[in-house]
């Protein structure tokens, strides 16, 4: 048994799809919806954690990048950069894990590493590109 935390990047012909019930069905695999931004015909993303046997999830993924799924392991680093940072708090109403904060009373913003989960919705608000992705494909 394996449980493994990833991205899924869904291109716009596959929001539609029931991706997520095929691989609980197809492949016995269970999936716990951490994180989901799908809307119909655009690019979505969520972040699941997969749950089964291992050699099941290996052939999940094939399944998963035939249908046109960007995979990504959360092995992948995030990285703020707060010479960049402009303290503006857009990225912390995103972050879902509370990775990115605004401090109080001082009002500053934080990131702890340690609850980042990758799902990278702070990347898409940030007005400067403060934050960056260091990715590795699985
Ligand atoms: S990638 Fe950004 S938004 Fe996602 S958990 Fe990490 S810090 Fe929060
Ligand atoms: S969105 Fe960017 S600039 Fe604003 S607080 Fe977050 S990292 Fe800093």
């Amino acid at each position: 048994m394996s449980k493994q935390k990833i991205v899924l990047k869904y291109p716009t012909h596959v929001v539609e799809e029931p991706v997520i019930y095929n691989l609980v069905k197809d492949f016995d695999l269970k999936v716990n919806i951490l994180k989901a931004d799908i809307s119909p015909r655009k690019e979505g993303r969520m972040v699941v954690e997969i749950e089964g046997d291992q050699e099941k999830y290996l052939k999940a993924v094939d399944w998963l990048k035939e249908q046109g799924l960007g995979i990504f392991g959360l092995q992948q680093q995030i990285v703020w950069r707060e010479d960049l940072c402009t303290e503006c708090g857009s990225c912390s109403a995103f972050c879902p894990t509370g990775a990115l904060e605004i401090q109080r009373p001082e009002m500053r913003v934080n990131f702890n590493e340690s609850k980042c989960v990758a799902c990278e919705h702070c990347l898409m608000v940030c007005p400067v590109r403060a934050i960056e992705a260091i990715k590795e494909e699985t």
